[in-house]
């Protein structure tokens, strides 16, 4: 997959989908010029969770992360384009919101470090968007297509 085509896993957390976030977020991606390849409104079970989070097992915060991701459906998606994986994570901000520059989601929508509206895949951790992709979709729920802006974007 060329450079132009890096895909990323990007979530709307619990708190996002019930604050009524879910077509803000979406429409920052697509603005700037990030194509959706999957999407699925859907819940986490425990058992993803303790997947998805696996790193922060040994954290003090960990359960609490975990009844939190799990308290109410998120908006699971792929994005796909340049650089995806690091662009996303500049557009989402820092993982505290109270560290996250006006402009970046997690900067204009929270002010909680435990309710940080979005979950994007690490772009320091290498092949960690490549895992999350798997961990929550199927290859045939990942659909290839041109969007027709895509040739004045590259
Ligand atoms: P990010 O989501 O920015 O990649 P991490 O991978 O470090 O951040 O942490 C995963 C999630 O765990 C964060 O998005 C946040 O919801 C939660 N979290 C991280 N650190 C803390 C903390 N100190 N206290 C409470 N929740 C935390
Ligand atoms: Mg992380």
């Amino acid at each position: 997959m060329s450079e132009d085509h890096e895909r990323t896993f990007v979530m709307v957390k619990p708190d996002g989908v019930q604050r009524g976030l879910i077509g803000e977020i979406v429409s920052r991606f697509e603005e700037r010029g990030l194509k959706l390849v999957g999407g699925k409104f859907m819940r986490i079970d425990e058992e993803l969770a303790h997947e998805h989070y696996g790193e922060h097992e040994d954290k003090p915060f960990f359960e609490g992360l975990v009844d939190f991701i799990t308290a109410g459906p998120v908006f699971a998606m792929v994005w796909e384009g340049q650089d995806a994986t690091r662009q996303v994570r500049r557009m989402m901000g820092e993982t505290d919101p109270a560290d996250s520059a006006p402009g970046t989601i997690r900067g204009d929508f929270g002010l909680d470090l435990g309710r940080n509206v979005i979950h994007g895949s690490d772009h320091e951790d290498e092949g960690a968007n490549e895992r999350e992709i798997e961990l929550f979709f199927d290859d045939d729920e990942l659909l290839d297509y041109e969007r027709v802006d895509e040739t004045w974007l590259y």
